[in-house]
Formats: C-alpha cells, sequence, structure tokens
C-alpha cells in the first residue's frame, strides 16, 4: 500500500497514540493531533517509524481552530487520506449525578461534552471532507460502547457518543459517491490516563469483571480495529459501528 496521509485527534496519548503508531507501523505519515500537550506530542512524531509526520494543534471545542488545524495537516503532510476522531473527554469538566447538579452546572456539563465530543468530531469531518472530496478517503470515528448501554454518571458523554454514531452513519450515505468510507468503534473500557483512575480505585475490579475475560482493553487492541477500518478492503464496512468490548455489553 502506498503511504497515505492521515490525521489523528488527541494522538499524544492514550488510544489516539495507540493509533498515531499503528499507522506509521504500516508507513503512513500521520499528523498529530494535541491541545495542550506540545512535549507529548513532538516526543510520539520523533518515535514514530518512516518519515513526514507533523504535530498540529487545536482545541477541538474551537470551530476555526479545527478547520485551521485539519488544513495544516492537509499541508505538512500533502493531502488527508484519513481522519481518525479520537479526542474526547469523559467528565470534564467534572460530572454531576443529575440528581446532584444544578441548573448551570447541568447545562455547562452537557456544553462543553457536546463541543468537543460531537462539534470537534464533526467540524473535523467537514473540513476533512473538503481534501478528500476529489480522491477519496476514510473518516473513523471513536465512539464508546456508553453509547449503547446508557452513562447514567455521564450522560452528556454516552449521549454525544450516540450522537457521533448517528452522524457517522448519515454521512457514510451522503460521502459514499465521493468514495469516502465512515465507520467508528465502539470501545468499552479501556486501560488509558482517561480512566486510570476509575480502574485503580475500589471498582476497578467490577469494572474488569464487566467482561467475562475480567479485565479492560489495551489501546491496541481498539487501534487494530481502527487500523482496519482504514484498510482498502474495508470500504464495505462503512457505516458500520465496531464495538470493541469484550463482550461485556453484547447488542443486538
Ligand atoms: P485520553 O484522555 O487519554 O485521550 C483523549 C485525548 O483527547 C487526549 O489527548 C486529550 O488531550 C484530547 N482532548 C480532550 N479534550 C480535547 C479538546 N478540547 N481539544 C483537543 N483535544 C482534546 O483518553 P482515551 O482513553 O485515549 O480516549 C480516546 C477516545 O476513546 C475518546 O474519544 C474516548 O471517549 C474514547 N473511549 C475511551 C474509553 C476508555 O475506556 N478509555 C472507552 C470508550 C471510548
Amino acid at each position: 500500500m502506498t503511504s497515505r496521509a492521515v490525521l489523528v485527534t488527541g494522538a499524544s496519548r492514550g488510544l489516539g497514540r495507540a493509533v498515531a503508531k499503528r499507522f506509521a507501523a504500516g508507513g503512513d505519515r500521520v499528523a498529530v493531533h494535541h491541545r495542550d500537550t506540545a512535549a507529548l506530542a513532538a516526543q510520539l512524531v520523533e518515535e514514530l517509524p518512516g518519515d513526514g509526520h507533523v504535530v498540529v494543534r487545536a482545541d477541538m471545542a474551537d470551530p476555526p481552530a479545527v478547520r485551521a488545524m485539519v488544513d495544516a495537516a492537509a499541508d505538512g503532510l500533502g493531502g488527508l487520506d484519513v481522519l481518525v476522531n479520537n479526542a474526547g473527554i469523559y467528565g470534564s469538566p467534572p460530572a454531576v449525578p443529575v440528581l446532584e447538579a444544578g441548573y448551570e452546572q447541568w447545562r455547562e456539563m452537557w456544553r462543553h461534552t457536546f463541543d468537543v465530543n460531537l462539534f470537534g468530531a464533526a467540524n473535523a469531518c467537514w473540513a476533512a471532507v473538503q481534501h478528500m472530496r476529489a480522491g477519496g478517503g476514510r473518516i473513523i470515528n471513536v465512539s464508546s460502547r456508553g453509547a449503547f448501554r446508557g452513562e447514567p454518571e455521564q450522560p452528556a458523554y454516552g449521549a454525544s457518543k450516540a450522537a457521533m454514531n448517528a452522524m457517522a452513519q448519515s454521512l457514510a450515505v451522503a460521502l459514499a459517491p465521493l468514495g469516502i468510507a465512515v465507520a467508528s468503534v465502539a470501545p468499552g473500557f479501556i486501560e488509558t490516563d482517561m480512566t486510570n483512575e476509575h480502574l485503580k480505585a475500589e471498582r476497578g475490579a467490577a469494572i474488569r469483571a464487566q467482561s467475562p475475560y475480567n479485565r479492560v482493553a489495551q489501546p491496541d487492541e481498539v487501534a487494530a480495529a481502527v487500523h482496519w477500518l482504514a484498510t482498502p478492503e474495508a470500504e464495505w464496512a462503512t457505516g458500520a459501528i465496531i464495538d470493541m468490548n469484550g463482550a461485556s455489553y453484547l447488542r443486538t
């Protein structure tokens, strides 16, 4: 396969970092996006195999910055073939349960979560399509098991991921005539900085026990599915949402 130009959002750590490594290991050029972790992003670019990788920066909640960041990635890589919408927040600003939240807190939690998880990804899609419309491409969204299982403690998070799935399905149909396939992965718990505190806490054992494997995912297991969705043979998976949750939640 020839080297492709791949933008991974939120790539300086966690799942995004594993995804960036997968693509680079396969010979692709990667734009490593971050918001405020320039040193980590630069270090990753140094470590990635191959040449031509770049660092790009934007707050995903800032629409003009997202557009400029996608354009910078396409400039730096010499085009854009794959967008991985991985950046996301879970409970930031601190999520407050519905029965305890004040009205202002409640609204702020929903607004900020959607600004990053849904509107940031939607804006990145729009900007990426401007670069893909001539030659086709792939968009892969990192959703969550919470879209289906519910997130009683983080309702805005679950809803943002469900909306992300619906967006990917709509775009899969709208963009097929341009040769742009759009698909999603919906992971259960992954061992990353996002979940470290939850996994270390007393409830960590209960979280691991949600899967019959009695463990959570490693980032690379989920990154493998993201990488596969960007292969030529995965075009027919457009519109799909792949569950990556170790049978911890089975939907029909
Ligand atoms: P993480 O917190 O380690 O990484 C998230 C990345 O998104 C970070 O690099 C962070 O800087 C970036 N980000 C957050 N807000 C941003 C903003 N406003 N602008 C720019 N970048 C921003 O978490 P992770 O576990 O690697 O999560 C990656 C993706 O996987 C997320 O979309 C998350 O919702 C999803 N996910 C994670 C789990 C899990 O258990 N870890 C489970 C299901 C889905």
